[in-house]
């Protein structure tokens, strides 16, 4: 055996597993085929959302508040800021099909939430040119995450436990054995008694056909913008936002650089036949629509397109993630599919699989993210 438990891939959820692991066992191995935090992965573009008001199936919200928690955590740990908390605004029509259901789902979670009149929102926020019908719902506990300090402090946490970390080093296979599973880099191969699969928008290759079937890895894109008064944008003056109004929806963060606003059209994920599809480039359709969107959402950002990126996530076909031994009892856990929403729980994801990897229980009603779900 060379260890307990090895991770495979050191970005936004591999990196996190492995801090955790570290707290739980003196023997576990991180494998990266790159650096962690490399500026290609889904780490890249400065920052993620993070907040607590989540549309969708309440049983995100103990895992949101995990998280909470271990970024805090982090941050003590790293002495640095990763989560920058400046608040959140959910921005659409009262009747559309965002505001109604953020809030059935805040009900049901209990998230502290605030509902902003039309006068509130010109007066504290007039960076957003809102449209007759909007509404907006503020989250106090929302902000942005500094996606590459936050994983290169999980790893020098992991690290400083006692974690082996292995830089250029990708895994070409792991194949489960009677007492432990195989993994094989080039011609060095090592065994290990579990194997976490967190390799995010490249995993496929590495999980089974059965799940190979439910996931698609997509090119995400990210857009900046220059602000007129860069002060009305800083972390201090605008939370974070996620905006659908009408036809409309962008989202984004405020001023991490004194100079550029990260805002970025919603929902646009596009399927790719690899990594190597993935173009940093906008197309003109996608320039038209992001210049378009910003000129009506901010009349205080130049409408002019300054940076561009573009990043690979696994998607799966119900988009939750696949998180989970791939079958009871098998020694491979999947930390991966996170279907370009999981940097706000990457530390509650990175415990979770470091907990159930090593054999201790965690919380209740995860069979939603079970890889089982594809498979039985
Ligand atoms: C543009 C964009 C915007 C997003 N916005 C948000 C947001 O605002 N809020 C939010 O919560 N989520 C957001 N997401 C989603 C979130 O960023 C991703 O779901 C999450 O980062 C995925 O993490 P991961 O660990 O699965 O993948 P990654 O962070 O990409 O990590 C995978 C790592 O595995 C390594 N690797 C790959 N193959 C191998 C191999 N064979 N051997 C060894 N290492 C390997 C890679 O080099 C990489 O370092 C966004 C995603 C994108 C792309």
């Amino acid at each position: 055996m060379d260890g307990k438990l090895a991770v495979i891939g050191l970005g936004s959820i591999g990196s996190m597993a492995l801090w955790q692991a570290s707290r739980l066992s003196d023997s576990v191995v991180g494998f990266e085929a790159k650096v962690p935090a490399h500026g290609r992965s889904a780490v890249g573009g400065d920052t993620r959302l993070f907040r607590l008001l989540y549309r969708g199936n309440p049983s995100y919200y103990p895992i949101l508040q995990r998280s909470q928690r271990l970024w805090a955590e982090l941050r003590e740990q790293a002495g640095q800021d990763v989560l920058l908390r400046c608040g959140g605004l959910f921005i659409g029509t009262e009747d559309g099909p965002y505001i109604p259901r953020l809030l059935e789902t805040a009900r049901a979670t209990g998230a502290e939430h605030r509902i902003l009149s039309r006068e509130e929102m010109a007066e504290r926020y007039p960076q957003h040119h809102l449209r007759p019908d909007d509404v907006a719902v503020y989250d106090p506990h929302a902000g942005a995450l500094r996606t590459d300090q936050a994983v290169t402090a999980a790893v020098a946490a992991a690290q400083a436990n006692g974690a082996t970390v292995l830089t250029d080093t990708p895994v070409d296979g792991i194949r489960e054995t009677a007492d432990g599973v195989v993994v094989t880099s080039g011609d060095r191969s090592w065994t290990f008694e579990n194997v976490i699969v967190a390799s995010g928008g490249w995993s496929r290759k590495l999980l089974p056909e059965a799940l190979r079937a439910h996931t698609q890895m997509k090119r995400v894109f990210l857009s900046w913008f220059v602000a007129k008064d860069p002060a009305l944008f800083s972390p201090e003056r605008f939370p974070i936002f996620i905006r659908i109004s009408g036809e409309r929806s962008m989202y984004g963060a405020p001023s991490v650089d004194g100079a550029t606003v990260k805002a970025t059209l919603d929902g646009r994920g596009k399927p790719v036949p690899g990594f190597e599809a993935i173009s940093r480039d906008f197309t003109p359709e996608e320039i038209a629509e992001t210049t378009e969107t910003v000129s009506e959402f901010f009349p205080g950002l130049y409408p002019n397109i300054v940076r561009t990126d573009a990043f690979p996530d696994l998607f799966t076909t119900d988009s939750n993630p696949l998180l989970g031994r791939l079958e009871e009892g098998s020694r491979i856990y999947c930390a991966t599919g996170f279907s370009g929403a999981g940097f706000k729980m990457a530390s509650g994801y990175g415990e979770i699989a470091a907990l159930e990897a090593l054999g201790k229980e965690t919380v209740e009603n995860l069979d939603f993210l079970r890889p089982s779900r594809f498979t039985t």
